[in-house]
This record gives structure tokens, sequence and C-alpha cells, in this order.
């Protein structure tokens, strides 16, 4: 793939349409018709042995007969002859491709190798490709005027550019886009995505001029890491709004036979958005919304929101929405009340939300909208009417538009029960003001605009590598591979975290009780006891931790009775730890999970041993930066706990940012790693840091079959451990 190869496919001065064809039916009729109508600048080449001319154009019976160069070939002939097409454009030195022509990895069998050919061809040639299995590519721009599709209709030549990875859906948007009024720079169906792929139309869609937003319609993100890298500089300069089909697990299962590749889970993929400043849209419906909003407003400043109604319910179910955005209602001056006093009619309620009602006229309307607008403590405004039937909705809306474009400030609107259809609506989105058939839609567009804003005014932050003893941990994760074990000892675990600068809690593993009482001295009372083994996973279920062991004598007694107990839940383990008592923190709990797509992500939660039911977690894709990692923390909903709530001192969350850091940094060097789990972590005061008192790490799939234990497990323990091998 190469950026002179999509140049050639996005703005060629020759196409050749192989498989151009007379039959209507056929897609390669479509197509060359479609070039033609639609005025496409450069010049055509239908290539079909079996006809001379097609559409009135002279008709090659190959592309190496073509005498001229040619930039783009799009492929529709059938499967079994789509690979010597190609290999006849790799021959006449093509650079770009689009083949349409589908029965390839979708299809599975023997369409898998025959797409790995594909592949091989465009590499030997040196060609660049969009597709298989494709609907085609659009560029409205006047210099090119190319529609490569077969869709119906051309879309209305526009600022936005869409990539999709269900061709047919694309075409429905583009369609839909064209009844709303909305129009496009470019579009490009994916397919397969054999070759170019949605990161690298983003990168290159990041610096065109044409596109100031970009749509996506994402199954799955391919490659994440490059998806996340990419996305975060393109949403600097660009909006990204994206629907990501999959939620469900039945749905991300339908998503991997559809395009032929993995899925990934969806918790993953919220990472992913949060981290890039993409704008997720829940449904297509939603997807409209941002794209009227973002290609037609500026972005606004703040979230101080004023609303301006003639009917007080719609107002009162914008603002609801408007507040679980993230906005604010804005405090309008005082001056503004007073000036809209003036006029208004006496039933007004002129608070923001200002409800004019039905008795005041189009003037009033048109000057409460430009007071707000004025107002300095405004940052935007949404417009709800309900056009009543003495009124001519065209002129209402001419007053919304006009009042809107001279204050520089985001105004959607809401026609309320009016659609697409309503001379109100056209006329409106005609003039750059995007109309919502329900307050709500206009409040959530809003809320997506300012959470854009808001991202792309942060800063990145920096990635950070700590200096780390890497050596060590490689050497405890080789020998856990060595032995077949795939779950590391308490001991090896807290290990590596210690030798990534991970703080945990000073910890004593022993494996017979005579030596415990050293141990706790060594530690200094009071201490934890645990019992530590390979099969034990939930100590405390099983009453296998005794916190707050104040002498030595507690601490043989306790030893007895852990012992006792796992005797009778019949569960072996092959030692104690004894572990400095940490006192006075939250528990956090900190891991990271191995996604067979996405690779490592990092969960953040707060509550210990109730996470499981609170939900409350952040996830974060590595590599990380401070800021990710902050935001991270900052975003589970129970964080203000974490600051301190009624009179308690606020935890130290720069600590658990770095250690957050350090867990990505870990994650990264060792792909080995399938899961941590630090649970709990307890944050201490401010400046105190934090301590791991527990730790589960699992190492991937990949490590050696298990072997019989050696001498060493199991041996000193008064209760024998059944094998060193767990999962
Ligand atoms: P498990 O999760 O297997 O039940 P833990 O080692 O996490 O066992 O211990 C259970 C609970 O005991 C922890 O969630 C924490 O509340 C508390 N705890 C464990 N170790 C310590 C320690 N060193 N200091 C303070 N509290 C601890
Ligand atoms: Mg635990």
């Amino acid at each position: 793939m190469s950026r002179a190869g999509l140049d050639a496919i996005f703005s060629p001065t020759s196409i050749a349409v192989i498989g151009a064809s007379r039959h209507r039916a056929k897609i390669g009729y479509a197509v060359l018709r479609n070039l033609i109508v639609n005025e496409y600048q450069g010049t055509l080449y239908p290539v079909n042995p079996k006809a001379t001319s097609i559409h009135g154009i002279r008709t090659y019976p190959s592309v190496l007969a073509i005498p001229d160069p040619v930039d783009l070939a799009i492929i529709s002939v059938p499967a079994e002859v789509a690979l010597a097409a190609v290999e006849e454009c790799g021959k006449k030195g093509v650079p770009g491709l689009v083949v349409i022509t589908a029965g390839f990895r979708e299809v599975g069998g023997a369409g898998i190798e025959r797409e790995e050919r594909l592949l091989a061809l465009c590499r030997q040639y040196r060609m660049t490709m969009i597709g298989p299995n494709c609907m085609g590519v659009i560029n409205t721009d006047p210099e090119v005027r190319m529609d490569a599709t077969f869709a119906p209709t051309p879309p209305l030549r526009g600022d936005i550019s869409l990539v999709s990875q269900s061709g047919a859906l694309g075409i429905a948007i583009l369609d839909h886009a064209k009844s709303l009024g909305i129009g496009f720079a470019k579009f490009c169906s994916l397919g397969n995505k054999a070759q170019v792929s949605l990161n690298d139309l983003l990168a290159m869609w990041q610096g065109d001029e044409q596109t100031k937003t970009i749509l996506a319609y994402i199954e799955n993100f391919g490659n994440p890491v490059n998806f996340v890298r990419i996305a975060r500089d393109v949403t600097k300069r660009k909006p990204i709004i994206a629907v990501k089909s999959g939620r469900s697990e039945a749905g991300s299962r339908a998503a991997v036979s559809h395009t032929g590749s993995l899925g990934g889970s969806d918790l993953a993929a919220e990472a992913v958005f949060n981290q890039t400043g993409v704008l997720r849209a829940n449904s297509i419906e939603e997807l409209f919304d941002d794209a009227m909003a973002f290609s037609l407003q500026p972005l606004p400043r703040g979230n101080r929101v004023a609303v301006v109604s003639d009917a007080g319910g719609p107002a009162i179910m914008c603002v609801d929405e408007l507040v679980a955005q993230g906005l604010r209602l804005a405090e309008l001056d005082a001056g503004t009340v007073e000036f809209m006093r003036t006029w208004a009619p006496p039933e007004a309620s002129l608070r923001n939300p200002i409800d004019l009602t039905p008795q005041a006229s189009l003037d009033d309307y048109r000057r409460a909208l430009d007071a707000v607008l004025r107002d300095e403590a405004v940052d935007a405004a949404i417009a709800i009417y309900v056009p009543p039937v003495r009124v001519d909705e065209v002129e209402v809306a001419r007053a919304i538009w006009q009042t809107a474009a001279q204050r520089g400030k985001p105004v959607l609107c809401n026609f309320l029960g009016r659609t697409e259809e309503s001379p109100g609506f056209a006329e409106l989105v005609k003039h750059s003001v995007p109309s919502y058939l329900f307050p709500e839609s206009a409040a959530r567009a809003l809320g997506g605009m300012y959470r854009y804003a808001t991202y792309r005014a942060r800063e990145d932050g920096e990635t950070r590598t700590f200096p780390v003893d890497r050596r060590r941990a490689a050497g405890v994760l080789r020998r856990a591979q060595d032995e077949g074990r795939a779950r590391l000892r308490d001991a090896e675990a807290l290990d590596v975290l210690d030798a990534y600068g991970i703080r945990i809690a000073r910890s004593r593993f022993v494996a017979d009780v005579d030596t415990l009482p050293a141990a706790a001295k060594d530690i200094g009372y009071p201490v934890v006891l645990k019992a530590t083994g390979p099969g034990l996973v939930h100590k405390t279920d099983l009453r296998a931790v005794i916190l707050d062991v104040r002498t030595e004598n507690d601490l043989l007694q306790g030893a007895t009775q852990v012992r006792d107990r796992l005797r009778e839940a019949r569960t072996a383990f092959d030692g104690y730890v004894v572990q400095e008592f940490v006192r006075g923190g939250k528990e956090v709990i900190l891991g990271m999970t191995r996604d067979k797509v996405y690779g490592p992500f990092l969960v953040f939660g707060l509550g210990g041993i109730y996470v499981e039911y609170l939900k409350d977690v952040a996830f974060g894709l590595p590599p990380l930066t401070d800021r990710d990692a902050r935001r991270m923390i900052e975003s589970i909903r129970t964080y203000p706990l974490l600051e301190g709530v009624r009179g308690e001192p606020p935890s130290d969350v720069d600590a658990l940012v770095d250690a957050v850091l350090r867990l990505s940094q870990l994650v990264l060097d060792f792909e080995s790693i399938q899961e941590i789990d630090l649970n709990p972590v307890v944050a201490l005061r401010r400046g105190d840091g934090y301590r791991a008192v527990d730790a589960r790490i699992v190492l991937g799939p990949d490590v050696k079959p298990p072997h019989p234990p050696g001498p060493e497990e199991g041996a000193h323990s008064s209760i024998q451990t059944p094998s060193g091998s767990t999962t």
C-alpha cells in the first residue's frame, strides 16, 4: 500500500472498468454508467473482450490493450477470472485497484486462498488495492467527480468523508444523507480490507483538505494499536464519528463471519474510543445527527447552553438530555433577561430554558435567540420550535438561520415533529443549521460536539519508560514457562511487579510454620497471614487470610487455623505468606487482560471485593500517556471517593497513575503475560503511595505443556499439593 497508490485511486486521471457491461443487471454496467452520468473528469476505458463499445465508448479486450497509462482499474469480473485481470493490471503498471468482485475471504475455503493470491499480486506489482468484495469509491471534488460505485444515486458534494466496512450500509448512509441535504467529499467501501485498511484511509483523510469530518462504519479495527495511534492524530485535526457494530456478543459473531476477520470485545472498543477522541454514535441515526451538527456548525467553546423555545415540554426534555450529556444550562446575564422582558409576552418564562409560549411572535423568537447568543455566558444554543399552524415554518427557519449565522456560536434546531421532507427543515439545513425531529437529538449532538471540543483542547501527555529490572522479571516468567506453569506463584507474581517498580506490601513467603515467627518479626507486627499455593485462588472464601495479627502467639494459632480450614475444604497449599498489614487506605483493583484482537488492555476500578458487582471500571490500551492513565482513573463513577468524601484525606492518585504506567510497560514488554489481577491495591493517602497486597499473573496459552511436579513442589508442606501446574 502506498500513498501514491491511494491518490491514484481517489483522484485518477484515467480509469479502466474491467468487466464493463451492456447488461443492466451487471455491476460493470452500473459502475461505468455512474462514472459517465456523474461526469467523471478523466478518461474512461471500458474493458470487455466481447464488446467493441459500451455506452458509446470504445472498449478494449484487455487492460493491456489500452494505449495510454491507467491510474485506476475497477474490477467487477467474476472471481474466477479476477486474478488474471489483476495480473494484467500489474503488467500494465496500474497503480490503483478497486476490486468489487466478491468470492474471496468472506466465503471461506478456496476464497481465502484466492484472496492471498490477489494480495500477492498486489505486492508483486506494487499495486494499492481497495477491497475485494467492496462497493467502490467516490470523490465529489469538481476536478475529479468520480462515482465509481454501483449505487443508485450519487451523493451531494460536501465536506464529510465516509469510510464503511459494509458497502450496502455505506450506500444507504449516502442515500439518506442526501435526503437530509448532507453532502460528501469522499466515500470508500472497504470490503474485505485485504490491503487498504480503515487506518490507511484515516491517515490519508487526516491531510485531505476537502475532508472536514470523517464518518466511519466499523465492524472491527483491524490493527487496534495502529488505529489508536492514527485516530488519535486525526482527531486532533478533524472529528471522527464512528458507528461500531458488534456490541452484543451475537453481533460480534455475525461481524466475524461477515468480513471474515475477528471482531473483538466491546469493552475494549469503548476504551479505544475514549482514548482516541473518536466519537461513538450508538446507531446510524445518531451518526447522522452528529454528522449534521459537526459539518454545519462551529464547535462550542464551552458547555453553557441556552434553550429558546415556544413551548415548555420539549424545552424540559431538552434540558434533561443536555445535563445527561455533561452540558450545563447557561446562567443568563441579568441584562439579557431584562432586555427580553421589555418585549416578551407576559406569559413567557425568561430564565433559561426560555419558553416564549405560543403567544410570542416570530419577531420575539428571533430577538430572543439573538439576545442569548450575544450573551457572554452562553456557548451554544438550541432553538426549539413547535410550528403553530398560523406561522409559515419557512419564515421561522429563515429567522433562525439568519440569527445563528451572525454570532459564530453553534445553534442546533428542533422543529418539533418536522422531518427532512418539511420545507422548514430543508431551509435550515440548506443554511447550515442542523435540524432534528426531537429536542433530545439536538441536545445529544451538541453534547458530542462539546466532548470533541474538549478532547481536542486537551494535552496528550507523555509516554514514559521507567528504568526497570526487566531481566529479573524475564527470569521469573521463563522459569514458570519452562516448568509449564500458566499461573505464577504468589511470590513470583509479586517479584515481577517489584521488578517493575510497582509497590507491593512487604511480604515473606515461608514453607513451614517454624519459620513464621522470624518472618513476622522481620516484617514487623501487625502482620497479615495468608496461605499460598498454586491451587489457591479466592483465599478469603476459604478463610485463609487473617488480618491484623499482632503477636507471635496469634500468628502460630492463625497458621494452625488456616491449615485446618484448608484441610477441611480439601484445598492444597504449600506455604504461608506473612505480609505487612496495610492500614488506612482505599482498595482499588488494577489489572490487564489480553484480548485476541485488541492486545493488552488495562483495567482500573475501585472497590476491592465488590468490583465485580459494581462494574465501575475504566479501560486503557497501552501504550498509555500519563494523561491517559490519569483520565482512566478519573473516569470511574466512584472517583470522588478517591478524592476523599466527608473529610477523608485524598488518596495518592499520582502514585496510582505511576502504577498504571508501569503496568502498561510490563505488559508491553512481555507478550507472554495473558492476565494480571492486582486485587486489591491499597491506595494510601496522598504522599504515601499504595501497596499491592494480592497479585495474580497468568501466562498465555503458548506456555509449554505442563510436566509432572518437580521435587521441590509440595515437599515441605504438611499438606501435599496435587500438582505444580494450575491454570
Ligand atoms: P483473596 O483475594 O484471595 O481473597 P487477598 O490477599 O486479596 O485474598 O486478601 C483478601 C482481603 O484482605 C483483601 O481484599 C484486603 O481487603 C485484605 N488484605 C489482604 N492483604 C492485606 C494486607 N497486607 N494489608 C491489608 N489488608 C489486606
Ligand atoms: Mg484479592
